[in-house]
Protein backbone atom coordinates (compact mmCIF):
# COMPACT_ATOMS: atom_id res chain seq x y z
CA UNK A 1 0.00 0.00 0.00
CA UNK A 2 1.79 3.37 -1.21
CA UNK A 3 0.11 5.88 0.80
CA UNK A 4 1.27 9.74 -0.11
CA UNK A 5 1.27 11.68 2.37
CA UNK A 6 1.88 15.52 2.92
CA UNK A 7 1.58 17.87 5.43
CA UNK A 8 3.51 20.93 7.16
CA UNK A 9 6.45 20.50 9.99
CA UNK A 10 5.81 19.25 12.93
CA UNK A 11 2.57 17.27 11.65
CA UNK A 12 4.54 15.28 8.85
CA UNK A 13 7.05 13.78 11.44
CA UNK A 14 3.79 13.15 13.92
CA UNK A 15 1.82 11.94 11.13
CA UNK A 16 4.24 9.42 10.15
CA UNK A 17 4.61 7.49 13.37
CA UNK A 18 1.25 6.49 12.48
CA UNK A 19 1.75 6.02 8.78
CA UNK A 20 4.53 3.39 9.48
CA UNK A 21 1.97 1.41 11.83
CA UNK A 22 -0.18 0.90 8.41
CA UNK A 23 0.06 -3.01 7.71
CA UNK A 24 2.15 -3.39 4.87
CA UNK A 25 2.39 0.59 4.25
CA UNK A 26 5.34 2.89 2.21
CA UNK A 27 4.83 6.35 2.51
CA UNK A 28 5.77 8.62 0.13
CA UNK A 29 5.83 12.69 0.09
CA UNK A 30 5.08 12.84 -3.99
CA UNK A 31 3.98 11.34 -7.00
CA UNK A 32 0.73 10.62 -8.97
CA UNK A 33 0.50 6.93 -8.02
CA UNK A 34 -0.67 5.76 -4.58
CA UNK A 35 -3.46 4.02 -3.01
CA UNK A 36 -4.21 6.77 0.12
CA UNK A 37 -3.33 10.03 0.07
CA UNK A 38 -3.10 12.29 3.20
CA UNK A 39 -3.27 16.24 3.03
CA UNK A 40 -3.11 17.95 6.33
CA UNK A 41 -3.31 21.29 6.24
CA UNK A 42 -2.31 24.13 8.95
CA UNK A 43 -5.25 26.97 8.73
CA UNK A 44 -3.49 29.17 11.53
CA UNK A 45 -4.75 27.44 14.94
CA UNK A 46 -7.00 24.55 13.60
CA UNK A 47 -5.78 21.49 11.09
CA UNK A 48 -7.64 19.95 8.28
CA UNK A 49 -6.98 16.49 7.71
CA UNK A 50 -8.39 15.13 4.46
CA UNK A 51 -7.44 11.20 3.46
CA UNK A 52 -9.07 9.66 0.31
CA UNK A 53 -8.31 6.48 -1.62
CA UNK A 54 -9.59 7.92 -5.01
CA UNK A 55 -13.24 7.09 -4.33
CA UNK A 56 -14.50 8.19 -0.75
CA UNK A 57 -12.93 10.62 1.26
CA UNK A 58 -12.80 11.62 4.78
CA UNK A 59 -12.14 15.45 6.22
CA UNK A 60 -12.04 16.74 9.62
CA UNK A 61 -10.90 19.96 11.12
CA UNK A 62 -9.52 20.29 14.01
CA UNK A 63 -7.88 22.05 16.43
CA UNK A 64 -4.12 22.02 16.14
CA UNK A 65 -2.89 20.02 19.13
CA UNK A 66 -0.31 16.41 18.98
CA UNK A 67 -2.58 14.24 20.81
CA UNK A 68 -5.88 15.37 19.17
CA UNK A 69 -4.06 15.48 15.50
CA UNK A 70 -2.80 11.98 16.32
CA UNK A 71 -6.42 10.54 17.11
CA UNK A 72 -8.25 12.12 14.50
CA UNK A 73 -5.62 11.10 11.62
CA UNK A 74 -5.27 7.45 13.32
CA UNK A 75 -9.30 7.48 13.24
CA UNK A 76 -9.67 8.61 9.72
CA UNK A 77 -6.80 6.14 8.70
CA UNK A 78 -8.94 3.29 10.53
CA UNK A 79 -11.61 3.82 7.82
CA UNK A 80 -9.76 2.99 4.89
CA UNK A 81 -8.38 -0.07 6.93
CA UNK A 82 -11.71 -2.13 7.65
CA UNK A 83 -10.76 -1.54 11.30
CA UNK A 84 -7.81 -0.21 13.85
CA UNK A 85 -4.61 -0.13 11.92
CA UNK A 86 -2.87 -1.08 15.56
CA UNK A 87 -3.75 -3.00 18.37
CA UNK A 88 -1.37 -0.32 19.94
CA UNK A 89 -3.41 2.91 19.17
CA UNK A 90 -1.93 6.05 18.89
CA UNK A 91 0.48 4.70 21.34
CA UNK A 92 3.83 4.82 18.67
CA UNK A 93 6.65 5.16 21.48
CA UNK A 94 9.20 2.22 22.03
CA UNK A 95 8.21 2.72 25.74
CA UNK A 96 4.77 2.54 26.31
CA UNK A 97 5.20 1.34 29.90
CA UNK A 98 6.09 4.77 31.03
CA UNK A 99 2.78 6.54 29.91
CA UNK A 100 0.75 3.03 31.31
CA UNK A 101 2.87 4.07 34.74
CA UNK A 102 2.08 7.94 34.91
CA UNK A 103 -1.47 6.58 34.41
CA UNK A 104 -1.45 4.28 37.20
CA UNK A 105 -0.31 6.98 39.75
CA UNK A 106 -2.99 9.31 38.76
CA UNK A 107 -6.07 6.48 37.64
CA UNK A 108 -5.25 3.13 39.23
CA UNK A 109 -5.11 0.35 37.47
CA UNK A 110 -8.55 -0.26 35.85
CA UNK A 111 -8.66 3.51 35.13
CA UNK A 112 -5.15 3.53 33.25
CA UNK A 113 -6.73 0.46 31.09
CA UNK A 114 -10.07 2.68 30.23
CA UNK A 115 -7.68 5.95 30.18
CA UNK A 116 -5.44 4.07 27.11
CA UNK A 117 -8.43 2.44 25.53
CA UNK A 118 -10.71 5.41 25.25
CA UNK A 119 -7.61 8.43 24.92
CA UNK A 120 -5.10 6.55 23.07
CA UNK A 121 -7.18 4.49 21.18
CA UNK A 122 -5.43 0.83 22.40
CA UNK A 123 -7.05 -2.84 22.23
CA UNK A 124 -8.33 -3.27 25.31
CA UNK A 125 -6.31 -6.96 25.89
CA UNK A 126 -2.86 -4.18 25.22
CA UNK A 127 -4.14 -2.06 27.26
CA UNK A 128 -4.74 -4.98 29.82
CA UNK A 129 -1.15 -6.75 29.12
CA UNK A 130 0.52 -3.43 29.17
CA UNK A 131 -0.71 -2.48 32.84
CA UNK A 132 -0.14 -5.73 34.04
CA UNK A 133 3.34 -5.57 32.52
CA UNK A 134 3.87 -2.29 34.53
CA UNK A 135 2.33 -2.90 37.72
CA UNK A 136 4.51 -6.25 38.44
CA UNK A 137 7.68 -4.61 36.83
CA UNK A 138 7.82 -0.74 38.14
CA UNK A 139 7.26 -1.19 41.77
CA UNK A 140 10.98 -3.46 41.88
CA UNK A 141 12.48 -0.27 40.02
CA UNK A 142 15.40 1.30 42.97
CA UNK A 143 15.81 4.80 43.46
CA UNK A 144 19.42 5.04 43.49
CA UNK A 145 22.34 3.50 41.96
CA UNK A 146 22.79 2.49 38.24
CA UNK A 147 23.34 -0.46 36.13
CA UNK A 148 26.75 -1.69 34.09
CA UNK A 149 26.36 -3.05 30.69
CA UNK A 150 29.01 -4.86 29.13
CA UNK A 151 28.61 -5.33 25.12
CA UNK A 152 30.34 -8.71 23.22
CA UNK A 153 29.19 -7.82 19.88
CA UNK A 154 31.05 -11.27 18.43
CA UNK A 155 28.56 -14.32 16.76
CA UNK A 156 29.71 -17.62 15.64
CA UNK A 157 27.68 -16.68 12.02
CA UNK A 158 25.37 -14.61 11.27
CA UNK A 159 20.93 -15.15 11.76
CA UNK A 160 18.96 -14.06 8.77
CA UNK A 161 16.72 -12.42 10.86
CA UNK A 162 19.09 -10.64 12.85
CA UNK A 163 18.74 -6.68 12.96
CA UNK A 164 21.30 -6.18 15.38
CA UNK A 165 24.40 -5.22 15.03
CA UNK A 166 26.73 -8.47 15.86
CA UNK A 167 30.11 -8.92 13.67
CA UNK A 168 31.37 -12.92 12.62
CA UNK A 169 33.70 -14.08 14.98
CA UNK A 170 35.70 -15.12 12.57
CA UNK A 171 37.58 -11.90 10.93
CA UNK A 172 37.83 -10.41 14.44
CA UNK A 173 40.31 -13.48 15.95
CA UNK A 174 43.02 -11.51 15.72
CA UNK A 175 41.20 -8.27 17.76
CA UNK A 176 39.71 -10.50 20.85
CA UNK A 177 42.52 -10.81 22.78
CA UNK A 178 42.92 -6.61 22.73
CA UNK A 179 38.92 -6.57 23.25
CA UNK A 180 38.78 -8.61 25.99
CA UNK A 181 41.49 -6.45 27.89
CA UNK A 182 40.57 -3.41 27.08
CA UNK A 183 36.74 -4.01 28.42
CA UNK A 184 38.43 -5.61 31.11
CA UNK A 185 40.27 -2.55 32.07
CA UNK A 186 37.11 -0.32 31.29
CA UNK A 187 35.16 -2.60 33.77
CA UNK A 188 37.78 -2.29 36.29
CA UNK A 189 37.93 1.58 36.24
CA UNK A 190 34.34 1.72 35.95
CA UNK A 191 33.65 -0.63 39.24
CA UNK A 192 35.94 0.67 40.93
CA UNK A 193 35.28 4.62 40.69
CA UNK A 194 31.82 3.60 41.47
CA UNK A 195 33.00 1.98 44.51
CA UNK A 196 35.51 4.93 45.71
CA UNK A 197 32.33 7.46 44.67
CA UNK A 198 29.93 5.18 46.56
CA UNK A 199 27.40 4.33 43.69
CA UNK A 200 25.16 1.86 44.22
CA UNK A 201 25.28 -0.77 41.42
CA UNK A 202 22.08 -2.55 40.78
CA UNK A 203 22.81 -4.69 38.14
CA UNK A 204 25.44 -6.16 35.68
CA UNK A 205 23.87 -7.33 32.07
CA UNK A 206 26.37 -9.09 29.77
CA UNK A 207 24.55 -8.84 26.21
CA UNK A 208 25.85 -9.14 22.07
CA UNK A 209 26.11 -10.67 20.15
CA UNK A 210 26.89 -13.79 21.99
CA UNK A 211 28.91 -13.47 24.73
CA UNK A 212 29.71 -16.78 24.93
CA UNK A 213 31.38 -16.53 21.29
CA UNK A 214 33.95 -15.88 23.23
CA UNK A 215 36.36 -18.92 24.73
CA UNK A 216 35.76 -19.53 28.56
CA UNK A 217 39.28 -17.84 29.14
CA UNK A 218 38.69 -14.71 27.64
CA UNK A 219 35.39 -14.38 29.04
CA UNK A 220 37.08 -14.90 32.26
CA UNK A 221 39.26 -12.70 31.84
CA UNK A 222 36.95 -9.79 30.66
CA UNK A 223 34.83 -10.63 33.67
CA UNK A 224 37.01 -10.75 36.09
CA UNK A 225 36.64 -7.29 37.68
CA UNK A 226 33.46 -8.31 38.39
CA UNK A 227 34.05 -11.46 40.25
CA UNK A 228 31.77 -12.07 43.00
CA UNK A 229 29.51 -9.08 42.53
CA UNK A 230 26.72 -9.78 45.02
CA UNK A 231 23.56 -8.78 42.71
CA UNK A 232 21.88 -9.51 39.77
CA UNK A 233 24.53 -10.60 37.29
CA UNK A 234 23.27 -11.78 34.10
CA UNK A 235 24.90 -13.16 31.07
CA UNK A 236 23.35 -13.87 27.71
CA UNK A 237 24.69 -17.52 26.47
CA UNK A 238 22.41 -17.10 23.14
CA UNK A 239 23.74 -19.45 21.04
CA UNK A 240 23.46 -22.81 22.28
CA UNK A 241 26.10 -23.68 19.81
CA UNK A 242 28.95 -21.90 21.99
CA UNK A 243 27.91 -22.96 25.24
CA UNK A 244 30.12 -25.61 27.21
CA UNK A 245 30.50 -27.09 30.31
CA UNK A 246 33.17 -24.24 30.19
CA UNK A 247 31.65 -21.77 29.90
CA UNK A 248 29.32 -22.26 33.21
CA UNK A 249 31.59 -23.04 35.51
CA UNK A 250 33.37 -20.49 34.85
CA UNK A 251 30.21 -17.76 34.70
CA UNK A 252 29.53 -19.79 37.78
CA UNK A 253 33.10 -18.80 39.66
CA UNK A 254 32.48 -15.18 38.17
CA UNK A 255 29.24 -15.03 40.17
CA UNK A 256 26.86 -15.00 37.56
CA UNK A 257 23.29 -15.73 39.11
CA UNK A 258 21.21 -14.95 35.84
CA UNK A 259 21.67 -16.95 32.23
CA UNK A 260 19.59 -17.22 29.21
CA UNK A 261 19.70 -19.76 26.29
CA UNK A 262 18.04 -19.08 23.09
CA UNK A 263 16.59 -20.79 20.12
CA UNK A 264 14.48 -18.13 19.04
CA UNK A 265 11.87 -21.61 18.74
CA UNK A 266 13.39 -25.02 19.10
CA UNK A 267 11.76 -26.83 15.85
CA UNK A 268 14.51 -28.12 13.19
CA UNK A 269 12.41 -26.56 9.97
CA UNK A 270 12.41 -23.05 11.59
CA UNK A 271 16.07 -23.37 12.61
CA UNK A 272 16.74 -23.90 9.56
CA UNK A 273 14.67 -21.47 7.74
CA UNK A 274 16.21 -18.71 10.23
CA UNK A 275 20.15 -19.29 9.60
CA UNK A 276 20.51 -20.74 13.06
CA UNK A 277 23.55 -22.80 12.88
CA UNK A 278 22.40 -25.82 15.27
CA UNK A 279 19.17 -27.85 16.26
CA UNK A 280 16.62 -27.94 18.82
CA UNK A 281 17.85 -31.17 20.29
CA UNK A 282 21.29 -29.14 20.56
CA UNK A 283 19.58 -26.20 22.41
CA UNK A 284 17.46 -28.49 24.64
CA UNK A 285 20.86 -30.15 25.76
CA UNK A 286 22.50 -26.63 26.43
CA UNK A 287 19.53 -25.73 28.17
CA UNK A 288 19.75 -28.50 30.53
CA UNK A 289 23.28 -27.84 30.78
CA UNK A 290 22.85 -24.27 32.44
CA UNK A 291 19.77 -25.47 34.08
CA UNK A 292 21.78 -28.34 35.96
CA UNK A 293 24.29 -25.58 36.46
CA UNK A 294 21.94 -24.36 39.27
CA UNK A 295 21.95 -20.51 38.16
CA UNK A 296 19.46 -18.43 40.07
CA UNK A 297 17.19 -18.12 36.72
CA UNK A 298 17.47 -19.62 33.31
CA UNK A 299 15.90 -16.91 30.29
CA UNK A 300 15.12 -18.00 27.10
CA UNK A 301 13.62 -15.95 24.08
CA UNK A 302 11.19 -16.60 21.65
CA UNK A 303 10.13 -15.23 18.35
CA UNK A 304 6.67 -14.96 17.54
CA UNK A 305 5.91 -14.61 13.51
CA UNK A 306 8.72 -17.65 12.41
CA UNK A 307 8.17 -20.11 9.75
CA UNK A 308 6.30 -23.49 10.78
CA UNK A 309 4.83 -21.68 14.27
CA UNK A 310 1.30 -22.82 14.89
CA UNK A 311 -0.33 -21.39 18.52
CA UNK A 312 -0.72 -25.12 19.31
CA UNK A 313 2.49 -25.77 18.89
CA UNK A 314 4.30 -22.63 20.44
CA UNK A 315 2.35 -23.47 23.51
CA UNK A 316 3.69 -26.99 23.46
CA UNK A 317 7.36 -25.64 23.11
CA UNK A 318 6.52 -22.81 25.93
CA UNK A 319 5.18 -26.32 28.19
CA UNK A 320 8.30 -27.78 27.64
CA UNK A 321 10.60 -25.16 28.23
CA UNK A 322 8.90 -24.90 31.98
CA UNK A 323 9.36 -28.07 32.25
CA UNK A 324 13.04 -28.01 31.58
CA UNK A 325 13.46 -25.23 34.29
CA UNK A 326 13.07 -22.00 32.49
CA UNK A 327 11.68 -19.10 34.96
CA UNK A 328 12.04 -16.28 32.65
CA UNK A 329 10.33 -16.55 28.59
CA UNK A 330 10.57 -13.30 26.96
CA UNK A 331 8.01 -13.50 23.65
CA UNK A 332 9.69 -11.48 20.77
CA UNK A 333 8.09 -10.14 18.11
CA UNK A 334 9.96 -10.41 14.30
CA UNK A 335 11.62 -6.76 13.71
CA UNK A 336 11.86 -5.82 9.87
CA UNK A 337 14.79 -4.25 9.60
CA UNK A 338 17.32 -2.23 7.42
CA UNK A 339 20.35 -4.37 8.07
CA UNK A 340 18.31 -7.74 8.67
CA UNK A 341 18.22 -10.41 6.05
CA UNK A 342 14.26 -10.55 5.90
CA UNK A 343 12.52 -7.82 4.95
CA UNK A 344 8.79 -9.71 4.93
CA UNK A 345 7.67 -11.00 7.77
CA UNK A 346 6.99 -14.96 7.48
CA UNK A 347 3.34 -15.25 9.23
CA UNK A 348 0.31 -13.05 8.04
CA UNK A 349 -0.84 -10.78 11.07
CA UNK A 350 -3.75 -12.46 12.08
CA UNK A 351 -1.38 -15.95 12.44
CA UNK A 352 1.27 -13.84 14.98
CA UNK A 353 -1.09 -12.72 16.88
CA UNK A 354 -2.96 -15.75 17.24
CA UNK A 355 0.44 -17.36 18.05
CA UNK A 356 0.88 -14.54 20.67
CA UNK A 357 -2.15 -15.04 22.19
CA UNK A 358 -1.82 -18.76 22.73
CA UNK A 359 1.57 -18.13 24.00
CA UNK A 360 0.47 -15.60 26.72
CA UNK A 361 -2.21 -17.55 27.89
CA UNK A 362 0.25 -20.54 28.29
CA UNK A 363 2.76 -18.78 30.28
CA UNK A 364 -0.33 -17.39 32.71
CA UNK A 365 -1.13 -21.11 33.26
CA UNK A 366 2.06 -21.85 34.11
CA UNK A 367 2.78 -19.19 36.65
CA UNK A 368 4.87 -16.58 34.12
CA UNK A 369 3.99 -13.14 35.47
CA UNK A 370 4.51 -10.04 32.45
CA UNK A 371 7.20 -7.66 33.91
CA UNK A 372 8.14 -5.57 30.77
CA UNK A 373 7.26 -4.53 27.70
CA UNK A 374 8.68 -2.67 24.77
CA UNK A 375 8.28 -1.96 21.37
CA UNK A 376 10.29 -1.03 18.48
CA UNK A 377 9.84 0.48 14.75
CA UNK A 378 8.65 -1.53 12.01
CA UNK A 379 7.65 -4.76 14.41
CA UNK A 380 5.70 -7.56 12.45
CA UNK A 381 2.16 -7.79 12.88
CA UNK A 382 2.48 -4.39 15.18
CA UNK A 383 2.94 -7.07 18.22
CA UNK A 384 5.63 -6.28 21.12
CA UNK A 385 8.18 -7.66 23.04
CA UNK A 386 6.87 -9.03 26.64
CA UNK A 387 9.31 -10.21 29.86
CA UNK A 388 7.59 -13.25 31.13
CA UNK A 389 8.87 -14.47 34.53
CA UNK A 390 7.88 -16.93 37.46
CA UNK A 391 7.97 -14.78 40.47
CA UNK A 392 10.63 -13.97 42.11
CA UNK A 393 12.86 -14.38 39.30
CA UNK A 394 12.62 -10.98 36.91
CA UNK A 395 15.25 -9.38 35.63
CA UNK A 396 15.57 -5.96 37.10
CA UNK A 397 18.19 -4.89 34.49
CA UNK A 398 15.33 -4.77 31.86
CA UNK A 399 12.73 -3.65 34.03
CA UNK A 400 14.93 -0.71 34.74
CA UNK A 401 16.53 -0.32 30.83
CA UNK A 402 13.15 -0.24 29.54
CA UNK A 403 11.89 2.02 32.15
CA UNK A 404 14.91 4.33 31.75
CA UNK A 405 14.83 4.75 35.17
CA UNK A 406 18.58 4.95 36.20
CA UNK A 407 21.92 5.84 34.59
CA UNK A 408 23.78 3.18 32.75
CA UNK A 409 27.78 2.78 32.05
CA UNK A 410 28.32 0.41 28.86
CA UNK A 411 31.20 -1.00 28.61
CA UNK A 412 32.91 -2.82 25.12
CA UNK A 413 32.13 -1.94 21.32
CA UNK A 414 28.83 -0.66 20.98
CA UNK A 415 27.45 -0.60 24.64
CA UNK A 416 25.78 2.84 25.44
CA UNK A 417 25.89 4.95 28.59
CA UNK A 418 22.85 6.70 30.14
CA UNK A 419 24.62 9.37 32.09
CA UNK A 420 22.30 11.40 34.42
CA UNK A 421 19.52 11.27 36.92
CA UNK A 422 16.13 12.01 36.78
CA UNK A 423 14.44 11.98 33.47
CA UNK A 424 17.69 13.85 31.87
CA UNK A 425 20.25 11.56 30.73
CA UNK A 426 23.39 12.12 28.24
CA UNK A 427 23.55 9.41 26.26
CA UNK A 428 27.57 8.38 24.98
CA UNK A 429 28.63 5.57 22.91
CA UNK A 430 31.09 3.91 22.24
CA UNK A 431 32.09 3.28 19.08
CA UNK A 432 30.56 -0.30 17.34
CA UNK A 433 33.39 -0.83 15.33
CA UNK A 434 36.02 -2.79 17.25
CA UNK A 435 39.04 -0.99 16.04
CA UNK A 436 37.62 2.49 16.48
CA UNK A 437 36.02 1.24 19.80
CA UNK A 438 40.13 0.59 20.95
CA UNK A 439 41.35 3.34 19.65
CA UNK A 440 38.99 5.85 21.39
CA UNK A 441 38.00 3.58 24.77
CA UNK A 442 40.23 5.63 27.08
CA UNK A 443 39.08 8.87 26.04
CA UNK A 444 35.20 7.54 26.00
CA UNK A 445 35.95 6.19 29.79
CA UNK A 446 37.27 9.39 31.38
CA UNK A 447 34.39 10.92 30.32
CA UNK A 448 32.28 8.38 32.17
CA UNK A 449 34.67 8.20 34.78
CA UNK A 450 34.66 11.98 35.30
CA UNK A 451 30.97 11.68 35.04
CA UNK A 452 30.66 9.58 38.20
CA UNK A 453 33.12 11.88 40.22
CA UNK A 454 30.85 15.17 38.97
CA UNK A 455 27.87 13.86 39.32
CA UNK A 456 28.13 11.92 42.87
CA UNK A 457 26.52 14.73 44.98
CA UNK A 458 23.31 14.57 42.36
CA UNK A 459 22.91 10.79 42.94
CA UNK A 460 19.38 11.09 44.82
S1 LIG B 1 22.86 -14.95 17.65
FE1 LIG B 1 21.61 -13.10 17.92
S2 LIG B 1 23.05 -11.37 17.69
FE2 LIG B 1 24.03 -13.22 16.84
S3 LIG B 1 23.60 -13.21 14.65
FE3 LIG B 1 22.01 -14.46 15.61
S4 LIG B 1 20.34 -13.02 16.08
FE4 LIG B 1 22.17 -11.80 15.65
Amino acid sequence: MVIKFQAPAPWWSRGLQLLWLFPQGEVIAEGEVWDLAVLVEDEGGRLSLSVTDGEKMEHKVIPAEPRGFLHTLFLLLSQFNQGSISPWGILTGVRPGKIAARLIDTCGLSGAIEELCSNWLLQRKNAQLLVVAVSNGYPLLKKTGLSVYISVPFCPSRCDYCSFPSLPLDPWRDKIESYVRQGAEELKELLLTCSLQGHIINSIYVGGGTPTALSPSQLNKLLAPARCWQGEFTVEAGRPDTLTEEHLAVLKDLGVNRISVNSQYPLDSTLRAIGRKHTAQEFYAALDMAVSAGFDTVNTDLIVGLPGQTPEDFSGVISKLAAAGVGNVTIHALALKRGAGIKEQYLNEAQSRRIAQSAYGRLDALGFKPYYLYRQKNMASNLENVGFGLPGSFCYYNIASIAESEPVLGVGAGATSKLGWGDSFKTLNNPRDVNQYLARCQELLERKLSWLEVDKGTCP
